[in-house]
């Protein structure tokens, strides 16, 4: 499948707190591509059904809850801000009773199906750097560039766990490991666009890579492609 426009997208995908969205902001701001974080889509449905105590087989409800929804980014001061319908909601998608569930709301395919449409829409006026579990594979499968990123999961635990604390959120680290786990098992074995390597994706390993490596080695590779 061709991508239905000229524009570029830069595809990440990979397991929980593996730094995509670190790479891909800085992608984003160094080749002025608009970021997507199809994450955030999912921990607002997330939000959203906790607050109204919905269960994940209650589908006609769900329904409903997708008809009703407008989620959508906004830049300010160099942060991306979450909104669903007009309220601001970054901070909240990041909470750990939000981590807990998001997994199991990501296996309902009414709410992948809706999700995907809107992530396609962006590409119809911008370049794109996305990451989430399934952009290579299934939202951009003609992505001109898939990068799959992996770290070892005790190096992701750390990294998540450093910036909940940093935010003030008192967490401890082996519950922090059990989420990335769990959420990494569901994420993988699920059976609507589980999260797995595109063939043509490239595997890119940052356990021992700074940030700056790690972006500096993805621009190699796209100005090694015939794209950028
Ligand atoms: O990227 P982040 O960790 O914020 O994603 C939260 C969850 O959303 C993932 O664990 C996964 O269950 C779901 N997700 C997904 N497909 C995507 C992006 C995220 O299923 N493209």
């Amino acid at each position: 499948m061709k991508n239905p426009t000229q524009n570029i997208v830069i595809a990440i995908d990979g397991h929980s707190s593996c730094g995509k969205s670190t790479l891909a902001k800085r992608l984003s701001k160094k080749l002025n591509y608009l970021y997507v974080d199809t994450g955030a889509m999912y921990r607002c449905i997330t939000l959203l059904m906790q607050e109204q105590n919905l269960q994940i087989n209650q589908s006609k409800e769900i329904e409903d809850l997708l008809h009703n929804t407008k989620i959508y980014f906004k830049q300010k001061d160099n942060i991306q801000l979450t909104f669903i319908n007009g309220r601001e909601v970054t901070e909240d998608i990041r909470l750990p009773k939000i981590s807990d569930f998001v997994s199991e709301v990501s296996t309902i395919s009414a709410v992948r199906k809706r999700l995907v449409e809107q992530q396609r829409q962006y590409l119809q006026e911008n370049n794109l750097v996305m990451d989430g579990r399934d952009i290579g594979t299934v939202v951009f499968p003609a992505a001109q560039l898939k990068i799959f990123l992996t770290a070892s999961s005790e190096i992701r635990a750390k990294r998540r766990y450093d910036e909940l604390q940093a935010k003030g959120i008192d967490i401890d680290y082996n519950s922090v490991l059990a989420n990335l786990i769990k959420r990494d098992t569901i994420d993988s074995t699920r059976s609507d666009s589980p999260l797995k390597k595109a063939g043509d994706a490239i595997e890119l390993d940052n356990t021992n890579m700074s940030i700056d490596q790690m972006v500096d080695h993805v621009i190699l590779l796209l100005k090694e492609s015939k794209f950028s």
